[in-house]
């Protein structure tokens, strides 16, 4: 099933820990709406990065799984409003991340995440921030940056 052109409900609902825990991931309506709404906004982020294929890492978690991950509470995922993704055609995550932090379209939190993804979400806060976690220790700075 498809939320948008480039988007399925599949690739934005797996997740491994959820398989491998045997935990349930399925979204609510409530959370499928904003899914879709999140598919939507990231078609406008796929024609900015030159209509490349962006490849999903995560994007729902239930909150039985993003406990098991060892989410925040708080984490965008457990509404719909996050995805973690990449985009190889286009360059490295921090390439991406820095383009998008460049670029004008609505947003809450764009994060460079352990050098190896990119976190969006569209939190109707849209609050533009834009951060870098490099490690759990170093936590969460301000900026796109590689150190
Ligand atoms: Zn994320």
């Amino acid at each position: 099933m498809q939320l948008s052109p480039h988007f399925s409900l599949e690739s934005m609902i797996a997740s491994q820990t959820a398989a491998r825990l045997g935990l349930c991931n399925t979204p609510t309506n409530f959370v499928l709406g904003n899914l879709t709404d999140t598919c939507n906004r990231m078609e406008g982020v796929r024609a900015m990065l030159g209509n490349r294929p962006i490849l999903v890492s995560s994007g729902y978690r239930a909150p039985a799984v993003n406990a098991a991950i060892g989410g925040a509470t708080t984490s965008a995922h457990v509404t719909g409003h996050a995805i973690d993704f990449t985009c190889p055609d286009f360059g490295t995550p921090l390439e991406v991340a820095t383009f998008l932090s460049q670029q004008a379209f609505e947003f809450d939190q764009l994060i460079y995440e352990y050098g190896a993804w990119v976190h969006l979400s569209f939190d109707p806060r849209a609050r533009r921030q834009c951060l870098t976690i490099l490690s759990a220790q170093a936590g969460y700075k301000p900026g796109i940056a590689v150190g």
